[in-house]
């Protein structure tokens, strides 16, 4: 193993920046009203600019032919401000897979994908304009963390989805996004307040809300553990995804830099726990490095690590082909060394599967999000 180098842990965005203006997705109903009413507006158009935003997916003011044409423009300006601007969008798989270069107010720039499969379409979302968690293999850990994103900011990555597919823009007919995963850019838990106002919108029924089922929307951590605890609590059954990438803390320690906070142990149990209060199945992240954490012992010591906590199906192995990232030491794995590990996995009884790479040519597979624009 090399030697490690110390990278900066960043928990705290930058203070003293400007934020996002406010915006219908960033508030609940109640806050919506009292916000036109603070500007003068009359509070009851509220749930009409609602009913456009999450029910009709409406963009175009000109549309909304319920508000009096007089106060519409206010209206919109109060509660639906432009948060972003799509700078690019590009296709693989024949368009069903889709990703979006946003450029936020503040000029930061975030991606989002939308992935169509045959029986349902998944948004994956950025929650922060960077990363601070310093993964080393990861493209977006290698600039730090810029800022958090607003929950509207979050949201609108959704709904410009949802857009898409009611449109028919996506091949396959209208379609709604029934999966959100929170795996774009930054760490979500890092950012959770804005994370957790962004799962409210996206179950609380239309149209308040988005209406999808909290089982399709994932949570994805490096395993800041005090943060999955409090997400246990929140009962809402979002399901939980833990980047583990290494069973044991020496090779954890490098490639998940906060396991020097939390330990491989810790971050565990805190899954486990994730499971026993919601009764969701936790996926287990590993994304697959040549040499690196795809050993048959490493295999055999990730079986023994979940198996500790009990064998009630708690838990199941999501295996990622690694993305190289450019000037990246690592490769994905043989071929061969993957299926090894998938049959000494199951062999303890531990439900395996491998990630497909969609997007991969376009830079939208996972972590390859890096928001450059060249
Ligand atoms: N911060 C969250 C979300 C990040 S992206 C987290 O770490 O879970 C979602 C997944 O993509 C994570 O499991 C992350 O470890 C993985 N990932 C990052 N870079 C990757 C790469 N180059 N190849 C494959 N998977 C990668």
């Amino acid at each position: 193993m090399s030697e490690r180098t110390p990278l900066p842990l960043v928990f705290d965005e930058p203070r003293g920046r400007k934020k996002p203006p406010p915006h219908l997705a960033d508030l609940t109903p109640d806050e919506r009203k009292a916000r036109l009413e603070e500007l003068g507006l009359p509070g009851f158009r509220a749930k009409q600019l609602s009913t456009h935003y999450f029910g009709r997916l409406v963009d175009d003011p000109a549309e909304m032919t319920d508000l009096p044409a007089a106060q519409r423009d206010e209206l919109v300006a109060g509660l639906l401000p432009d948060l972003m601007t799509p700078l690019r969008t590009m296709e693989a798989d024949r368009g069903t897979t889709r990703k979006t270069l946003w450029k936020l107010f503040d000029g930061a720039l975030v991606e989002s994908v939308l992935m169509r499969y045959p029986d349902r379409a998944t948004m994956c979302v950025s929650s922060q304009a960077g990363c601070g968690m310093a993964c080393p293999f990861c493209a977006t850990g290698q600039g730090g963390l810029q800022r958090n994103m607003s929950t509207a900011e979050i949201v609108e990555q959704v709904v410009a989805g949802a857009r898409a597919l009611a449109r028919g823009e996506v091949p396959g007919g209208p379609g709604r996004v029934s999966n959100v995963v929170f795996m774009g850019m930054g760490e979500p838990l890092a950012n959770y307040k804005a994370v957790m106002g962004t799962v409210r919108r996206l179950t609380d029924p239309t149209p308040d809300g988005l209406g999808m089922s909290a089982r399709g929307i994932t949570v994805s951590t490096v395993g800041l553990v005090p943060r999955m605890l409090q997400l246990a609590d929140e009962g809402i059954p979002v399901t939980l995804a833990l980047s583990l990438h290494a069973p044991d803390d020496e090779l954890r320690n490098e490639l998940v830099p906060i396991n020097t906070r939390f330990s491989v142990d810790e971050t565990v149990d805190a899954a486990w726990n994730y499971a026993k209060v919601t009764k969701r199945r936790v996926s287990i992240e590993y994304a697959m490095m040549r040499g690196i954490n795809d050993q048959a012992w490493r295999a055999d010591l990730l079986g023994d690590v979940l198996q500790a906590r009990g064998d009630w199906g708690w838990v199941h192995v999501n295996l990622i082909p690694l993305n190289p990232t450019p000037g990246s030491k690592w490769t994905a794995s043989d071929p061969a060394d993957e299926r090894e590990f998938v049959r000494r996995l199951e062999a303890k009884g531990i439900p395996t599967t491998v990630r497909d790479t969609r997007g991969r040519e376009i830079d939208g597979a996972c972590g390859q999000l890096a928001a450059t624009e060249s």
